[in-house]
Order: C-alpha cells, then sequence, then structure tokens
C-alpha cells in the first residue's frame, strides 16, 4: 500500500446482455449481432462510489467500453498523458485521469454527450498504481464469468480481448 492515497478498487458484481428495455438477458444471450456486455463495476475511492457509471443505473455499465477505455487510459497515463473517458452518450459526464509520478487524480467533467461536471469529483486522489491492478483483477473477473456463463462461441471483439498481453 502506498501512503497517502485512499485505496482505490473496482469490483465486477454482476454481467447480462442487455435487451429491449430494462431486460438483462443472461450470459449465453452473447452473439455477434449482441455482443454488449452490460453490468454492475463497483469503483471506490476511499469510502465513496464512483457515481455516474451506468446509463440505465449502476448495473448498466458497459463492460466492453469500459474495458477497452481503461486500457487506453493506463497507457496514456504510462506515457504521463492525461486521458478522458467519455461514453459521449446523451447526459454522460466524462471522467478525466490526470497522473502526478505516483498519484492518480480522478475528476467527473462535463461530457461530449452533455453531461455535467460533479462539484463533489473533483481530483479525487489514488495511487497510480492501483488502477493498472485493479483493471487486471477486472478483466480477469469478466473473463472468468464469459468462459462460465457466456456462449460456446464468443463474439469477435471479446476474443479480440481475451487475446491482449497482459
Ligand atoms: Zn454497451
Amino acid at each position: 500500500m502506498s501512503s497517502g492515497s485512499p485505496s482505490m478498487q473496482l469490483e465486477l458484481r454482476s454481467a447480462h446482455v442487455p435487451g429491449e428495455g430494462n431486460e438483462r438477458r443472461p450470459l449465453a444471450a452473447l452473439c455477434e449481432d449482441e455482443p454488449h456486455v452490460h453490468g454492475e463495476l463497483a469503483w471506490t475511492i476511499g469510502e465513496r462510489r464512483v457515481p455516474c457509471m451506468g446509463f440505465w443505473g449502476p448495473d448498466d455499465v458497459c463492460l466492453g467500453q469500459w474495458w477497452d477505455e481503461l486500457t487506453g487510459a493506463v497507457a496514456a497515463l504510462s506515457d504521463r498523458q492525461p486521458y478522458t473517458l467519455d461514453s459521449c452518450e446523451q447526459g454522460d459526464p466524462a471522467f478525466l485521469f490526470e497522473r502526478t509520478d505516483a498519484s492518480l487524480h480522478l475528476s467527473i467533467v462535463a461530457g461530449i454527450g452533455g453531461g455535467a461536471p460533479h462539484p463533489e469529483w473533483q481530483n479525487a486522489e489514488f495511487a497510480w498504481d492501483d488502477l493498472g491492478a485493479a483493471l487486471r483483477r477486472f478483466k480477469h473477473d469478466l473473463r472468468q464469468l464469459l468462459e462460465l456463463k457466456g456462449p460456446p462461441t464468443l463474439p469477435a471483439e471479446w476474443k479480440k480481448r481475451f487475446s491482449e498481453r497482459e
């Protein structure tokens, strides 16, 4: 544990294939035409849960998008470039990551889709090392879940994600 920063965790709590409206279909329904996996990805920094991640609610986080975006964030931040994670969905804010050596700062800022900045989430600090560790755990857990409960043949986009080098 690095001293000073609150602990950061990313916990996969559920996953489903989104259907019409609020319908949640089992992971076995995943196919090339329905490649989205949504679910609850609980992100906490210290005692606080990061809000605004799911479009229809906390268990509607687009897990493939977060997989790709957080992978992009780690790559950019490794080069000390800031990274903005923006779903561009109507009403969604964006998540801005900025790195200072061993620390990261997260701010919820205005999104392209019109979401507003979050006044209570500006420059929330956590350890840089925690992001990579949390992302690896999320990927491991999601992969295990899809291999266990998904269809025998996964859509190409998921095969591609699972073939990434660690
Ligand atoms: Zn989605």
